[in-house]
């Protein structure tokens, strides 16, 4: 083999050097909380490479020691995956915030295997979100159980599997537990894990570096591809259509997706063939979690934690936070922190101390249909029991429809949960709702005016009550 066949071009392996640097980057900023990450990490350049070693550059003193000291070995083993060869790591202080990048030429070494290149740039799974960590009620038994199905048998039973519901809810945990579970079973199976807002950003930079056929391999060989809040895509056309080829190479082979998104598939302002993509799988939906639910969730956080919590306290916190899993932890964690600081025991009332506070700060206020039915039927001059009926009179769906659209923008309650909330409508009816009253908001000023007194009437009432 001759000289020139082992070795790199100057611009190939300039241009290697910096696509590596990039791709480093992505897998790094996850690895790395985002100040340290933005201040230290990004704003280093790569300068040359010299005796096997990766020379960057950096502004200051202090930032040359946290890149030596704190981040180096993560670093090496990225920047190292990226080059396709062990490095060594060194920092230099430079002026000017955009050294000159200047490579001395790079020996040709074999590339490391696919999986190790490929996988630096998507986020790893969080193992604390595993299925025995995940407390089963009634609004997320269905989702819970086709998790468990997918991941003992992926691309056997549903496929595509596409949960959907609030945010807060549970959808993220259940599909790292779907990975996690998956992998357990066989090890060399190949799981991505990927954000809507990931994919779309990797596909717009492959763009404007002209690495399309880079982003696609990346995408080619997965087992078990999770795409978490899909949501994210609607409206961005380009990125739509490339999900849309990825979605077919990877379902054609018969390998398992698993989608999540904050609405159902029909409610997604994506491409038709891209909804009925998804319509074709399974579909389940979770809402919020009952009382009793939000109890064990409770529990079993704070033994996850080590902290030891009384039944009322419990009830006080399952009380006040209804609508998101993430606040209930928020609230334990601030509960607990609090306890810890003032070296006293978890009571009822210091509950309400901390979070009472809490709530009244951040927290909008706790609003139910129950207090939207009845301040809408006042308003109406109708009864509350007919806002919930059948009848198809125009006095009646009006109301009916604006109570439906006043829970849907002052609750965090999904379609299907109003439409259950509202005489077992169906979800479609509900979004109707929402519409109509949208229109005629816009259309009709006194109308818009009664529901703005509405809202306003519902906010005075809301914030005073719990
Ligand atoms: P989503 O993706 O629906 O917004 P996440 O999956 O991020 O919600 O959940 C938010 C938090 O609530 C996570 O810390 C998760 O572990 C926790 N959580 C959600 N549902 C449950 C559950 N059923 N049991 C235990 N923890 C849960
Ligand atoms: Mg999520």
């Amino acid at each position: 083999m001759s000289e020139k066949q082992l070795q790199l071009g100057e611009d190939e392996a300039t241009l290697a050097l910096r696509d590596a640097w990039s791709h480093a980057l992505e897998a790094l900023a996850s690895q790395i909380n985002k100040p340290s990450f933005e201040s230290w990490v990004k704003t280093a350049r790569p300068i040359r490479i010299q005796g096997g070693a990766v020379v960057l550059g950096t502004s200051s003193q202090f930032a040359r020691h946290l890149l030596e000291s704190k981040y180096a070995a993560s670093i090496k083993e990225i920047l190292g995956q990226q080059l396709g060869y062990e490095i060594k790591l060194r920092v230099e202080v430079v002026e000017g915030d955009e050294p000159p990048l200047m490579t001395e030429k790079l020996p040709r070494t074999p590339r490391p295997l696919p999986k190790a290149e490929d996988d630096s740039i998507f986020q790893p799974l969080n193992d604390r979100y595993t299925f025995d960590n995940f407390v089963v009620g009634p609004t997320n038994r269905l989702a819970h159980a086709c998790a468990a199905a997918v991941a003992e048998q992926p691309g056997r039973t549903y496929n595509p599997l596409f949960l959907y519901g609030g945010a807060g809810l549970g959808k993220t945990h259940l599909m790292h537990a779907v990975g996690l579970m998956a992998m357990q079973a066989r090890p060399d199976m190949r799981v991505v894990y990927v954000s809507g807002e990931q994919f779309t950003y990797q596909y717009v930079n492959s763009l404007r570096e002209h690495r399309t056929a880079d982003f696609r391999r990346r995408y080619r060989n997965v087992d078990l591809w999770l795409v978490d809040d899909i949501q994210f895509l609607a409206g961005k056309e380009r990125t739509e259509e490339e999900f849309f080829h990825t979605f077919n190479a990877i379902y054609e082979t018969g390998k398992q997706i698993v989608l999540t998104s904050d609405r159902a598939p029909k409610d997604l302002e994506l491409d038709q063939r891209l909804r009925s993509r998804f319509e074709c799988g399974m579909l389940a939906d979770i809402s919020p979690p009952d009382l009793e639910t939000r109890m064990a969730i409770l529990q079993t956080k704070a033994q996850g934690e080590a902290m030891s919590l009384t039944d009322d306290v419990i009830m006080y916190i399952a009380r006040i936070i209804t609508s998101n899993i993430r606040q209930l932890e928020g609230a334990l964690i601030k509960l607990h922190a609090y306890a810890s600081l003032m070296k006293t025991d978890v009571t009822p009332t210091l509950a309400e101390e901390v979070l009472g506070q809490y709530f009244a700060e951040n927290a909008p206020p706790v609003l139910d249909v129950r207090k939207i039915v009845e301040e809408v039927s006042k308003r109406f001059g109708v009864e509350p029991a007919d806002i919930k009926g059948k009848c198809r009179s125009k006095e009646i769906v009006i109301p009916r429809q604006v109570a439906m659209y006043l829970t849907r923008t002052l609750t965090d309650t999904s379609l299907p949960a109003i439409g259950r909330a509202y005489g077992g409508k169906d979800h479609t009816t509900v979004l109707h709702a929402c519409r109509k009253t949208e229109e005629k908001i816009a259309q009709d000023r006194s109308f818009a005016g009664l529901v703005e007194e509405i809202k306003r009437r519902l906010r005075d009432s809301g914030a005073a009550s719990s």
